[in-house]
């Protein structure tokens, strides 16, 4: 049984009437009404047109790109990396519906009670920080760098800032007073070890900048030394709960903006997003010092169709930018990219500009090919041989484009500018074009999705259509299965059937253990018949096989029997046997002419 040891089911099931799914995925995927399903572009893989789908009706979704599908449990474990019982919890938490007295966090849960545990000393130590800003005298430090910098308490508090004082054990003593292990606060990256023994505070004389993940617990800190410390931006390091090249700073502050606007700023610092924040950009969010990643392509990818990127207007702003491209290629995700004038970042610039200023330069955001060839094209001298250079140079990003239209483009840019013949350039194109199609993805999906065998024929008609259930839950048909997968899903229905009256799909999602059954039942039922004559014919027609199969298994217990008789020769009998299988043959013939209107 999938259900844990910890919950009850009783419970789960009380989380799911409170929930709605759609609701949960509208946080992080932005979704349209398609017939009686949601569509939005898929939260776990890379596409351009949108296969994912959410079920109200049914409490289900599937991604007909990657095959994943699921309830609202197996969407939270899979976007947020949870355990049943950590998802359970976090549903719990957020609907504030309180935990059976038994709750999670048995002594032996091992790693997952680690993982709690530092995002929980470093939510203290958040709100330990964020009390000395804003409250204490000491923080007074922290509260005039904020006033330098154009900061309101507004910003200090809508982010949660944090003021580490100087000093080497503010924290640890801290902490010690709370009794919490200093080996978990090392861990976390709080605390330091000292050689000679005993810890010491990793951040002083910092303003804190706390990293929220998405269930808004913190799990890190980026820190802005105030006085001569180096560096001058210091991170939490690397820990179970925390990876710089997993977060985006400020998303869960930006995430409503980025919905209301279709679109997310991407700036490299802190300060930049704050100021774009207290200048109405809220839709902005931050990378922690690193270049974009895989990861966190994938994630704003989902988050909104229009991708800005903001870079500094000096050369390491330039070569973040174009350093920044094939990662986006590598995904097959678009961006726009904007370099500010000389000498500004966007902390600087919106100060200078103003809102409105600011906004042109966004509009003015340049497709991110467009930008990254026509940088190439710009550093090239006019002599044949460098040319020749950035041509081959060239030649790979071109390969990748998967859009026919972008490739005539960009090779007709290219050509132009470099002055080389298109033929040249496409001749080297074409020497193995990738020339991969994602259209009808969805389509050729279904089709191999639409099982051939009678069993997942049931099972597809007891998924999709409600009063198809008891008709196939009777009459021994159990018996016709013979693929044992198929069979288990049968038996689970046949089971939630007798106990609720009616077929659970949510929970039926509770009940498959393994993931690739779940994705397989998930795609079967999130189609809806398009009118109910197609509901007929699909029932008459399922009908038809079912009583074939029945006829086939039959017929083949006859055949056996026919030639065991053969053998010893008994002849009276084989003629009876031998009138029952004409009989057969007979009833299979009707079957097979009679109409499915
Ligand atoms: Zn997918």
């Amino acid at each position: 049984m999938a259900n844990p040891p910890f919950f009850p089911e009783s419970f789960v099931a009380q989380l799911k009437d409170a929930v709605n799914l759609t609701t949960i995925v509208a946080e992080v995927v932005s979704l349209k009404k398609a017939g009686r399903n949601y569509q939005g572009l898929c939260p776990f893989h890379t596409e351009k047109s949108p296969s994912f789908m959410v079920n109200e009706e049914k409490q289900i979704f599937h991604c007909f790109g990657c095959g994943l599908g699921g309830n609202v449990f197996t969407f939270l474990m899979q976007y947020h990396h949870l355990t049943f019982p950590e998802a359970v919890s976090e549903l719990a938490q957020r609907l504030n519906i309180p935990l059976p007295r038994k709750g999670i966090d048995p002594p032996a849960a091992g790693d997952q009670s680690l993982k709690e545990q530092l995002r929980t000393v470093q939510t203290q130590a958040a709100e330990f920080y964020h009390h000395l800003l804003l409250k204490e005298k000491i923080g007074q430090n922290g509260r005039d760098y904020l006033r330098i910098r154009k900061m309101d308490s507004r910003i200090a508090e809508e982010f949660y800032l944090g003021y580490a004082p100087e000093g080497w054990d503010r924290l640890v003593s801290f902490f010690m007073r709370k009794k919490v292990s200093l080996s978990l606060l090392e861990q976390a990256g709080l605390i330091v070890k000292k050689e000679k023994g005993g810890y010491y505070d990793r951040f002083r004389n910092r303003l804190l900048f706390p990293i929220f993940n998405d269930r808004k617990q913190v799990i890190g800190f980026g820190g802005r030394a105030l006085g001569q410390e180096t560096p001058k931006y210091l991170n939490s390091p690397e820990s179970p709960v925390f990876n710089k090249s997993r977060v985006l700073f400020g998303l869960p502050q930006a995430s409503q903006a980025i919905r209301n606007h279709k679109q997310v700023i991407v700036v490299e610092g802190y300060f930049d997003l704050l100021a774009l924040y207290l200048h109405g950009f809220k839709q902005t969010v931050a990378t922690m010092g690193t270049a974009l990643g895989a990861y966190q392509i994938r994630k704003l990818h989902g988050l909104a169709e229009d991708i800005v990127l903001l870079f500094d207007g000096d050369p390491p702003g330039i070569q973040a930018a174009m350093r920044s491209i094939p990662l986006f290629q590598q995904e097959g995700v678009t961006s726009r990219v904007r370099v500010l004038p000389a000498e500004n970042d966007p902390d600087s610039f919106i100060f200078q500009y103003g809102a409105e200023g600011f906004s042109s330069e966004l509009e003015q955001a340049e497709p991110m090919l467009s930008f990254f060839f026509n940088q190439h094209i710009k550093s090239v001298r006019p002599r044949v041989e460098d040319q020749a250079r950035m041509v081959e140079r060239l030649i790979p990003h071109l390969k990748v484009l998967t859009s026919e239209w972008e490739k005539a483009h960009y090779v007709g840019l290219v050509s132009q500018k470099l002055k080389i013949p298109e033929g040249i350039l496409w001749k080297s194109l074409n020497k193995d074009s990738p020339g991969a199609k994602n259209k009808g993805r969805i389509e050729q999906s279904l089709q191999e999705e639409h099982v051939s065998g009678i069993e997942w024929r049931i099972l597809e008609a007891m998924l999709r259509l409600p009063q198809a259930v008891p008709l196939l839950l009777n009459g021994g048909k159990g018996d016709l299965f013979e693929s044992p997968e198929a069979k288990s899903i049968y038996q689970l229905i046949r089971e939630i059937y007798n106990q609720k009256g009616e077929l659970d799909i949510s929970l039926l999602m509770d009940r498959v253990e393994n993931q690739e059954l779940k994705n397989r039942v998930s795609a079967l039922a999130i189609r809806a018949f398009i009118d109910q004559k197609d509901e007929k014919v699909f029932l008459a027609d399922l009908s038809k096989r079912v009583h074939l199969r029945a006829l086939q298994q039959r017929e083949k217990a006859l055949y056996e029997e026919i030639r065991s008789k053969e053998k010893s020769g008994m002849n009276e009998e084989l003629k009876v046997l031998l009138a029952r299988k004409k009989d057969l043959l007979q009833k299979r013939k009707e079957i097979l002419t009679s109409s499915t209107e």
